[in-house]
């Protein structure tokens, strides 16, 4: 067992704070303390830690774009904290550049995250793991992927086959609430798989509630999510059928069914 198997004493409360139309800041906090993934904007961040007198410790950026970083800036005007994330210039604020297999902790929470490196969506993409939770920013979603903005379909799917190994039960805290349009997809992706269809009923109640559908986890995502699935005879069917040719190989199911997505 590594050592970010090791469930602390207490476990922090992870909070969706909601960014823009779709991006969750997900947000650790105990009753004195926060740390942020992924602050695309500092506004709601700053306005959620004063209204419940929260200080923040720490910042985690899973990849440079703007709707995970932009608020790094502006949160460290209000506090001196670390800031993790992966060894790319294009995030400037970074005080921690991390690589694959490297700790980070975080002391306040007693926690401890693995760096893994997940290309695909960018080509410098990271995840943190511990404590049974993910935070894999772009790169797995509930039922879906990122788009390959940098990577290639090969580097996807080693990518999404490294997190797929986890436990069943870690949690997956995804950067965006895009639950309900992957799972349209993945019902025509993967046209026989009677678990997406209970997911669907159960995603929309919570978004009727205007409730998030996240966290997930790696049991739901490798039973639903057809990026997890591309050695499954019915989504290798659909891939190909859509393809106008018959695919062998799991990369290239997975390359089809990303393109097919992007025109859905
Ligand atoms: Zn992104």
């Amino acid at each position: 067992m590594s050592r970010s198997d090791v469930i602390p004493d207490v476990i922090p409360d992870v909070i969706p704070v909601c960014a823009f139309s779709d991006n969750y800041i997900w947000t650790l906090r105990d009753s004195g303390c926060a740390a942020v993934v992924d602050p695309g904007d500092a506004r709601p961040v700053l306005d959620y830690l004063r209204r419940e007198k929260l200080e923040l410790v720490a910042i985690l950026n899973t990849h440079h774009h703007a709707d995970h970083v932009g608020g790094n800036a502006e949160l460290l005007r209000h506090f001196k904290v670390p800031v993790f994330g992966p060894h790319d210039p294009r995030i400037a604020e970074v005080t921690r550049r991390m690589a694959d297999g490297e700790r980070i902790t975080l002391p306040h929470f007693g926690l401890a995250f693995e760096v893994l490196e997940i290309p695909g969506h960018t080509r410098s993409h990271i995840a943190f793991y511990g404590a049974g939770m993910l935070f894999c920013g772009d790169t797995l979603f509930a039922a879906g992927c990122g788009r390959l903005f940098e990577g290639t379909p090969q580097q996807m799917h080693e990518s999404l086959n490294r997190l797929a190994r986890l436990p069943d039960a870690t949690r997956v805290y995804c950067g965006h609430e895009y639950t309900l349009s992957n799972i349209r997809f993945a019902k025509a992706a993967d046209p026989d798989n009677p678990v997406l269809r209970e997911l669907e009923s159960r995603a929309q109640q919570l978004r009727d509630r205007d409730l998030p559908t996240l966290p997930s986890d790696i049991g739901q995502e490798k039973a639903t999510n057809p990026f997890l699935r591309c050695d499954d005879p019915g989504v290798i069917a659909s891939a190909s059928r859509h393809a106008g040719r018959q695919l062998t190989s799991p990369v290239s199911v997975l390359a089809a069914i990303r393109e097919w997505k992007n025109s859905f």
